[in-house]
């Protein structure tokens, strides 16, 4: 007779760009099992960035029976797992077969720039053609705008129509399901509830409306795909999923380890740290810096236009009764990416912790700027002709002034989105709260804080993307009397303390560095040949 004993948790599947993880928690967030697998990547030509979905999936069903196999082996049944949720990288897009569910091409990852040139079509498209928005077909400028106060987006290549258009245009396999009304598309919270509550045998093709925020397809407002959109991408609503709120019971798993267990709260991975971080309310913010970085800055109800490069996204909707909160949103392309590129490509480092020895060796960077706009750059600038740039070098440079200014375009960058939101919300951050791998590095906090000039709080508790699902899974079926809609429900949750870094530097010093900055990032515009 089995020992095993009973409990109720909540397990989290977080499908992040580089790897997989199922996390499961108990009702103080305390993680109890988990596993994690790193994917291959693609990178099949510069700029390019591709997942392989079927992948992708093969990591979430071994992340979810190795995390049960733990979960057994320290004493607790598998039936233990309530519900799950599912967060993800945002904006990859996936495209599959209603017939076979299976992937009919590689997925395009949110970084890929492989699009720029449709950005530019589509936007003199939306000046020429105009856009209609409440009633009216606006041109030119007006044209742009309108697109934006539909979506809360820019066209940039970061978003899922562009990819999917790309998909149809340039891949004859997409083009042929297309054509036939055999092709699914979804993000990857998407592709992941489709395959996990049984595929092509009875799957769900649902997308939640934080994901479906990412793609230029969606009505901010109305929060329902919108045919003006669609028709000015020239695509078919047949290939869109279902779309539902963050927190609601989807579907079941079909199959494996935790087959029968609901799957009831799907988030992009920001929106999820935004809520794990508890971030409810109006005036609540927080970055994560991972592969990216992305500050999220909740706006309560209320959608705020962005006049300073900024996204208006949908932060989370608490069932398919509630009403939306919004957020703004500021994403920096590039973050950890480049402390693995530091690592894997530069060979200056042999892990991405030793960057921060490295970069602590000198005591500035010796005049060395280093905008690190591989992809180009993202917000608030909104520039795909930028490339990387390293300037300010002499025969003084070593490899440690080379880390310092990685760390510093990552505070750059950080401080450029920050008064960009101060622009739209009249709201100086005196202090933010920061999580994802790249704030295990104390320098990276340092540095963050000494340039910024704002305190930077971070929780011992940093698995807030993966916490954040599992706070919506469970907040959907009342586990553990949990209702994101009352934040008082959620007072047990994740009590941990935190460290606090706090700027040694005067403004004068942060304004002196800030002013090379902008420097900087106008020298490396426009450097991309078009
Ligand atoms: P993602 O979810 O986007 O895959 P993670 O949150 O797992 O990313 O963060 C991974 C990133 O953090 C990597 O790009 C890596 O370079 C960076 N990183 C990890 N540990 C450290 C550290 N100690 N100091 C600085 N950067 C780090």
């Amino acid at each position: 007779a089995s020992t095993l004993r009973h409990g109720e948790f909540v397990g989290s599947l977080d499908c992040g760009t580089t790897s997989t993880r199922f996390m499961i928690f108990d009702r103080y967030a305390n993680v109890i099992a988990s596993h994690q697998i790193e994917f291959p990547q693609y990178y099949p030509q510069p700029g390019w960035h591709e997942h392989d979905a079927e992948q992708i999936m093969e990591s979430c069903d071994a992340c979810i029976d190795q995390a049960c196999v733990e979960l057994e082996k320290l004493g607790w049944t598998k039936q233990s797992v309530k519900v799950i949720g599912i967060t993800n990288q945002r904006e990859t897009t996936v495209a599959w077969s209603r017939k076979t569910g299976a992937p009919v091409s590689r997925a395009i990852v949110w970084d890929d720039i492989r699009v720029k040139n449709l950005v530019t079509q589509f936007e003199n498209q939306a000046k020429t053609q105009g856009v209609q928005y409440e009633g009216k077909v606006h041109k030119g400028e007006d044209g742009l705008v309108a697109l934006r106060k539909l979506t809360g987006l820019p066209i940039s290549t970061y978003f899922s129509a562009l990819k999917i258009r790309w998909m149809i245009d340039h891949w004859p396999d997409v083009k042929s399901a297309y054509d036939a009304d055999d092709l699914l598309f979804g993000t990857v919270e998407s592709w992941i509830t489709y395959r996990l509550s049984g595929g092509a045998h009875g799957g769900v093709h649902v997308s939640d409306v934080t994901n479906a925020s990412r793609t230029l397809l969606l009505n901010l407002r109305s929060l329902q795909w919108d045919p003006v959109l669609l028709e000015f991408f020239g695509l078919k609503a047949s290939i869109l999923p279902k779309l539902a709120s963050s927190s609601e019971v989807y579907a079941h798993i079909a199959y494996g380890a935790l087959k029968g267990v609901p799957i009831a709260g799907l988030a992009g991975d920001q929106q999820a740290a935004l809520v794990g971080n508890k971030c409810l309310r109006q005036g609540e913010a927080k970055c994560t810096y991972g592969t990216g970085a992305f500050l999220l800055f909740c706006t309560g109800e209320d959608v705020v236009e962005s006049k300073a490069g900024l996204l208006s996204t949908v932060a989370y909707q608490n069932g398919p009764n509630g009403k939306p909160v919004y957020c703004l949103e500021g994403s920096i392309g590039v973050a950890g990416s480049a402390i693995k590129w530091l690592r894997d490509s530069m060979f200056m480092v042999q892990s991405a912790a030793d960057v921060n020895t490295l970069a602590a060796k000198v005591p500035d960077t010796g005049g060395l700027y280093f905008v690190t706009a591989f992809g180009g750059l993202f917000a608030p600038y909104w520039d795909p002709s930028a490339t990387g740039m390293i300037i300010g070098m002499s025969s003084y440079t070593t490899p440690s002034h080379v880390a310092r200014a990685t760390l510093e375009a990552n505070a750059f960058m950080t401080r450029a989105v920050a008064e960009a939101m101060k622009l739209d919300s009249g709201v100086d951050l005196p202090q933010m709260k920061v999580d994802g791998g790249m704030t295990n590095g104390d320098m990276v906090m340092q540095v963050l804080a000494d340039l910024g000039g704002c305190e930077i709080v971070r929780p011992e508790m940093r698995e807030s993307t993966a916490l954040g699902s599992a706070l919506l899974a469970g907040s959907a079926v009342r586990l553990f009397g949990w209702d994101i809609a009352r934040p008082e429900t959620l007072h047990e949750v994740n009590t941990a303390g935190s460290t606090s870094f706090k700027p040694t530097t005067t403004k004068e010093y942060r304004d002196k560095k800030w002013a090379g900055w902008q420097r900087a990032v106008e020298r490396c515009r426009g450097w991309a040949a078009s």
